[in-house]
């Protein structure tokens, strides 16, 4: 039962009319529908947005983390500049599997020194959630993971309550300013969370977690060399789609591209992915995981394992993009339940 509540209610015109507001200092991205396509991207209006939530392709973490960033720039007469790129940016209607990966990725990029890129845009930007009532589609599998619920993340979230209204939580005062700055809303009676609440235990009733959850690095670590990852891994095309759309997985590459005058030249940043061939290829010409089983290993252990300890929580948020993606119909869920997820018993551990 969720212990959160909302100070204010508002309208979904006022809150429409506030994102329109807001554009005299933000840009606006949010759900749309472009080309025939639906995916997060800005809007120069808010009647673009789409209220109602279905599956993009790509996660919103492309806002923060580029698929091509310039982190530098720098001149054949030794001048160097770091570019920073970060402008006000109201992210709207991110749904809790993202904003877990917003989680994560933040803790990840806030690490040692800090990312200054990744850390500038979060930065700028207003974060809106709303939170879900249901799963998206059967390849969703955010309760699998406990990921259908957001804690952090966020700086404004939305419960809709009622057919027009939404009952909205401040999680920080950057939250609390665009409020008071943008947003018509009255006070809550106290009972608003609580409404959307009763919906969503209906809504994910029969949907429980991984029975589990907690030990899955441990189940990881013990079933290191069973069947599924060759089954699995003799099936992936290594065509890397799967790492493309991971609203978690923020491995990239660096290369330095000179123009053809050679007086300037830029250092760009660009995603990376750990299911393709070339990425453990080591300076001698060693590959470190030379098969897709072995990436595949890699790439499902970090998840579940690895950085599953790091973070306190599965490093898969459960969204289903790669599912959908993925040509061979490989599962990070599957594969899961293969090493013990959901046994009743466990033997071992
Ligand atoms: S591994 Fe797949 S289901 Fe899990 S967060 Fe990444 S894209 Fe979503
Ligand atoms: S999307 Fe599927 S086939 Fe492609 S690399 Fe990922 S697991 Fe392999």
């Amino acid at each position: 039962m969720s212990t959160k509540t909302a100070e204010f209610v508002v309208t979904e015109k006022d809150l429409l009319q506030g994102l329109d507001k807001a554009t005299a200092e933000y840009k606006i991205a949010a759900l749309t529908k472009k080309s025939g396509r639906v995916l997060y991207d800005t809007v120069k209006n808010s009647n673009e947005i789409l209220l109602e939530y279905l599956p993009t392709v790509l996660p919103p973490k492309k806002f923060f983390f580029p698929q091509d960033e310039v982190i530098l720039e720098y001149t054949s007469d030794g001048k160097i500049n770091a570019k920073i790129e970060a402008n006000p940016l109201v992210l709207f209607g991110i749904r809790p599997c993202d904003l877990n990966g917003f989680k994560i990725l933040y803790e990840t990029f806030a690490d040692d020194h800090g990312d200054p890129n990744y850390l500038a845009k979060v930065e700028q930007t207003v974060v809106i959630g709303v939170d879900c009532e249901n799963t998206c589609d059967e390849d969703a599998f955010c309760f699998k993971v406990g990921a259908q619920n957001a804690t952090q993340g966020y700086d404004l979230m939305l419960y809709k309550f009622a057919p027009t209204s939404y009952a909205v939580e401040i999680a920080n005062d950057k939250g609390r300013n665009f409020i008071n700055k943008y947003l018509i809303t009255s006070g809550a009676r106290g009972d608003e969370v609580a409404i959307f609440q009763a919906k969503k235990d209906a809504g994910f009733k029969n949907k429980k977690p991984f029975k589990n959850l907690s030990k899955l690095p441990e189940l990881f670590e013990q079933n290191k060399h069973h069947p599924i990852w060759e089954q699995e891994g003799d099936r992936c095309l290594s065509c890397g789609s799967c790492v493309m759309v991971c609203p978690t997985c923020y491995c990239f590459d660096v290369t330095d591209e000179w123009q053809l005058n050679l007086k300037k030249g830029e250092r760009i940043r660009k995603w990376d992915a750990c299911m393709l061939d070339h990425f453990a290829v080591i300076g001698s010409g060693e590959n470190f995981r030379h098969s897709p089983t072995a990436r595949l290993h890699h790439r499902i252990s970090r998840k579940f394992n690895f950085l599953m300890k790091k973070h306190g929580q599965a490093v898969c948020v459960g969204c289903g993009r790669c599912v959908r993606a993925c040509l061979a119909d490989i599962s990070p869920k599957v594969i899961a339940e293969a090493v013990g997820a959901d046994q009743e018993q466990l033997e071992t551990i």
